[in-house]
C-alpha cells in the first residue's frame, strides 16, 4: 500500500519504535531526521558538524539545513511511492516547504499522526532512556528545553493539519503492540 506520512508528537511520546513498526506494516521506508542527525554527528559529516551543537542544546537545527535534508532523502528511490516521516515537519517553515516538496511531484499527504502523551510520562520515558542509551540531549535540563520547544513550535502544527482533515490523534500511553494496533486502526480510513 502506498502512503504518505507524517508521524507528530513530543520528544518520548514513541515516534521512533512506532514509525519502525507502521513502516514495517505499510511497506514504506520510516525517515527520521533525529536519526540522520545522530549518524552524521557521529561521522562528524559537514551536516553533523552544523547541527550538533543545537541538537546538543535541544534547539531545533536551522530550517534551512533540515529542509534541504528532508529534500534530498525524499528525492531517494525508497520514498517515492510513499513514505513516513517522524520527526518532520517540526515548524510551520517545514510544513510549508514539505508542501512545496510534495506538489513539485503532484503528491500530497494522506494523514498526520499525533501520538499524544502527558509531559510527566515523557519524562520519565526520556530519563530512562538516558540511563539506557546515554543520548547526548537526554539530560533533564535539554530534556525540559525540548518539551518546551515542541510546546511552542511543534504542537500548533497539530491544528494546522486537521484544519485540512489529515490529522489523527492517537494516545501514546500503553503497551507498544497495542499502540501499534491504535494507529493502524487509526489510519485505516485515511489510507482506503
Ligand atoms: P526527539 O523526538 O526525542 O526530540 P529526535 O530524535 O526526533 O528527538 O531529534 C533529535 C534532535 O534532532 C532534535 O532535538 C533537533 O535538534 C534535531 N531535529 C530533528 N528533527 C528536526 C527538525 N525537523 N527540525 C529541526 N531540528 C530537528
Amino acid at each position: 500500500m502506498s502512503a504518505r506520512l507524517v508521524l507528530l508528537g513530543p520528544p518520548g511520546a514513541g515516534k521512533g519504535t512506532q514509525a519502525v513498526r507502521i513502516s514495517g506494516r505499510l511497506e514504506v521506508p520510516a525517515i527520521s531526521t533525529g536519526d540522520i542527525f545522530r549518524a552524521n554527528v557521529a561521522e562528524q559529516t559537514e551536516l553533523g558538524k552544523r547541527a550538533q551543537r543545537y541538537m546538543d542544546a535541544g534547539e531545533y537545527v536551522p530550517d534551512e539545513v533540515t529542509n534541504a535534508m528532508v529534500r534530498d532523502r525524499l528525492a531517494q528511490p525508497d520514498a517515492v511511492p510513499g513514505f513516513l516521516l517522524d520527526g518532520y515537519p517540526r515548524t510551520s517553515d517545514q510544513v510549508a516547504e514539505l508542501d512545496g516538496m510534495l506538489s513539485d511531484d503532484g503528491q500530497r499527504l494522506d494523514a498526520v499522526v499525533e501520538l499524544t502523551a502527558d509531559t510527566d510520562e515523557v519524562v520519565t520515558r526520556l530519563l530512562k532512556r538516558a540511563s539506557e542509551q546515554g543520548r547526548a540531549d537526554d539530560t533533564e535540563p535539554v530534556i525540559r528545553r525540548r518539551l518546551e520547544v515542541y510546546a511552542e513550535q511543534t504542537a500548533p502544527l497539530a491544528r494546522l493539519y486537521a484544519d485540512r482533515g489529515l490529522l489523527v490523534q492517537v494516545d501514546g500511553i500503553g503497551e507498544i503492540d497495542e499502540v501499534t494496533d491504535r494507529i493502524l486502526a487509526a489510519l485505516t480510513p485515511k489510507l482506503g
